[in-house]
């Protein structure tokens, strides 16, 4: 069994962008710029805002935060898309999900300018996605993508199966496996017989958000398992939805929670940003 460091190659990744960042700021004068929209005070968004901010902040990249509060109305939440999207120094749009109730999230989204959408979550990049185009792929499935890259693993001819059909995690990963030529079993809450589908994957990838939802007798023999799941315990550990002890001594190769899939995410946020920011040039 070999661990998919997702850890290692988003350092090997911030490093290449930090690298582009200087070659992009010497040749051409730009500062790819990120600015994010947080709003309410769920404590992990904020880890995951403050986590990214950090992250551009390392790369050299110019980010800013609009912090707004749990009761901030739908135009005001607009109003700052709309000043971001005419802003000629930001270059990435992210809104924090989830939004509060009272907020149409549908609206914000389709609100920020697709050549800004560099958390891929507009359904302008999502169609692209799904017809094989250049565009920008939501962070995480990228992320995924990435790190079989890394590890010279093909998904082309792969059973895949994807647990999990959230329009920012499931299915845009069924979407860029079955561009990739896997052959893609997409479960749900609602799927019948999980077993039977998770048994068949060469290539079993998990984003659900519940602890040990797939254990050791719903792999197959050395399959590739990826856990996307983020899931905090009472006693403040951090795990996946894979019964990691058990089932890395199944699979052929796995990834780690924490340090699998969570840091390919931000390297992933950087890349598009970064991919955005060099649209400037063409300008
Ligand atoms: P979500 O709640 O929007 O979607 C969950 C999906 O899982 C749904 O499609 C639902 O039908 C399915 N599901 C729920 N219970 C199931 C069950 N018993 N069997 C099969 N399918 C089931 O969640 P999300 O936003 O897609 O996030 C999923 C997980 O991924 C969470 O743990 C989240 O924290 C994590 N996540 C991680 C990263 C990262 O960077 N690693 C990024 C985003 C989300």
């Amino acid at each position: 069994m070999q661990i998919l460091d997702g850890k290692k190659l988003s350092q090997k990744i911030i490093e290449h962008i930090t690298l582009e960042n200087i070659k992009l700021k010497e040749h051409y004068g730009i500062t790819p710029g990120l600015a994010v929209i947080l709003v309410g005070d769920d404590p992990a968004s904020h880890t995951y805002v403050k986590m990214k901010a950090k992250a551009c902040k390392e790369v050299g990249f110019y980010s800013i935060v609009h912090e707004m509060p749990e009761s901030i109305t739908q135009e005001k939440i607009e109003e700052t898309i709309i000043l971001m999207n005419q802003n000629p120094n930001i270059d990435g749009i992210l809104v924090q999900l989830p939004l509060p109730k009272h907020i149409n999230t549908t609206k914000i989204l389709e609100l920020i300018d697709p050549a800004k959408d560099v958390d891929g979550f507009h359904p302008y990049n999502f169609g692209r996605l799904m017809q094989g185009l250049d565009t920008f792929a939501p962070c995480t499935p990228l992320g995924v993508m990435e790190l079989l890259k890394e590890y010279n693993i093909k998904p082309k001819g792969l059973d895949a199966c994807v647990v999990g059909a959230s329009n920012i995690v499931g299915k845009p990963m069924a979407a860029l496996l079955l561009n990739a030529f896997a052959t893609v079993d997409i479960c749900h809450i609602y799927t019948k017989d999980l077993q039977s589908h998770t048994k068949r994957a060469d290539l079993l990838v998990v984003g659900v958000g519940k602890p040990k939802l797939i254990t050791a007798d719903m792999v197959k023999d050395g399959a590739i398992v990826v856990d996307i799941g983020i899931n905090r315990l009472e006693d403040g550990r951090l795990v996946g939805d894979v019964d990691f002890e058990n089932v890395s001594k199944k699979a052929s190769y796995i990834t780690p929670v924490p340090g699998g899939v969570g840091p390919m995410t931000i390297a992933m946020l950087l890349q598009n940003t970064l991919k955005a920011a060099k649209k400037r040039i063409q300008d």
